[in-house]
């Protein structure tokens, strides 16, 4: 339990990391593949007219070979999130198939990121199903489905093993029960398949149950998951913050990103022992990269998750309403959501209104 002793130590009572000197601070910036530096130079454009006190530092996370023959994160890249403690990251190319693993998986590997954190909340002005969703995905990061240990028995059978241990699942569920007390959240839901997957899931339900009795204040639930999704279909609004095992994070959470109006509009948080890493939701979106038509949205509200996990909340509150309004205002919208404006049109009219 040497990580949850670490834990502790590391991540204070608002379960935010709070080691950052005073002054300006330092972020690390991953702005990405396909439309990545489109919106990561429209996030920076807003947060210099804000007049947010960080400096970015760029770095490229091309994979570089090492000396073992194998392709990994370039160490400079390791070595300016692990001194900034904070990043934020634009979309990755990830290769199918074939070629270096998914750096985005790399990255979470690397730096331990544990909890992948996503609030989806209906936007006032953006039509949708339902006009007041407010829940939060909280996934663990790091093992389940994802733990990348497959193997071929004989030709023809392969084994996919899923790997679920009691301290990933505890600092999860820890994680889930402070995010919900730091955030003035009534209810957390564990979600689970405890029914079918005795064992591990079973695991992953004990390891919450244990956290909810030490957070009394907090209402706790316990759900499987195929409820889950016909709930959220039906009714998101008896939803608040939801922990779950990895895989059923990965689906459940695009799921409650398309209730609000797809990933376009999603930021996400992946917090982690060596640092945080915050990133939009959606990918590289080749076909409109370098045109100018991107939706900048979803990486500047994950840089407004980013600026209160570093306790810059005036900031984080006056940029985000900036977006919202620019976005009810519907005067500058980009192609996704309905208008014809350009991503540098939506960022100035951002900007416009700091
Ligand atoms: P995608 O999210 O890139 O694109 C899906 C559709 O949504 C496209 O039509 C695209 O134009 C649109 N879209 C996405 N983001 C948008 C934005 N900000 N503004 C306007 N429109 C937007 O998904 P994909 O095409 O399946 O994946 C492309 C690449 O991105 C793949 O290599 C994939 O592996 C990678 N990817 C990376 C991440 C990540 O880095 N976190 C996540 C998902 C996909």
């Amino acid at each position: 339990m040497q990580a949850t002793r670490f834990l502790k130590q590391f991540v204070n009572s608002s379960g935010n990391v709070r080691n950052y000197a005073s002054g300006v601070q330092k972020v690390t910036l991953i702005p990405g593949d396909g439309i990545g530096p489109e919106i990561s130079a429209a996030v920076q454009k807003i947060f210099q007219v804000a007049k947010v006190p960080i400096e970015w530092e760029s770095v490229d996370v091309t994979p570089v070979r090492n000396p073992d023959g194998r392709f990994g994160i370039p160490q400079a890249a390791i070595d300016s999130v692990n001194r900034n403690k904070v990043g934020l990251k634009g979309p990755l190319m990830t290769p199918i198939g074939k070629g270096h693993r998914s750096l985005n998986l790399a990255l979470r590997k690397e730096f331990d990121l544990y909890a992948n954190v996503r609030p989806c909340r209906s936007l006032e002005g953006y039509k949708t199903l339902y006009d007041d969703v407010d829940v939060v995905t909280i996934r663990e990061n790091t093992e389940g489905e994802y733990s990348g240990i497959e193997h071929e028995i004989v030709e023809g059978v392969v084994q996919s093993i899923k790997l679920i241990t009691q301290e990933a699942s505890a600092r999860v569920a820890e994680y889930a029960f402070q995010y919900a007390k730091d955030n003035h959240r009534s209810k957390v839901t564990v979600v689970h398949k405890a029914n079918i997957m005795r064992m591990s899931d079973g695991l992953f339900l004990r390891c919450c149950r244990e956290t909810a009795d030490k957070y009394p204040e907090i209402k706790f639930e316990e759900k499987y998951l195929d409820t889950v999704c016909l709930n959220m279909v039906q009714d998101p609004r008896q939803y608040d913050v939801l922990v779950m095992p990895n895989l059923y994070g990965d689906i459940l959470s695009d799921m409650c990103a398309g209730l609000v109006g797809g990933l376009g509009l999603t930021p996400s948080g992946n917090i982690g022992l060596g640092g945080a890493l915050f990133e939009s939701v959606h990918g590289t979106a080749p076909d409109i990269a370098g045109k100018d038509l991107a939706n900048p949205t979803a990486l500047l509200l994950s840089a407004v998750m980013m600026l209160r996990h570093m306790e810059m909340k005036d900031k984080a509150e006056s940029i985000q309403k900036a977006c919202f309004e620019t976005i009810k205002d519907a005067k500058y919208l980009t192609g996704d959501l309905g208008g014809k404006a350009k991503c540098s049109e939506f960022t100035n009219a951002i900007c416009e209104r700091l």
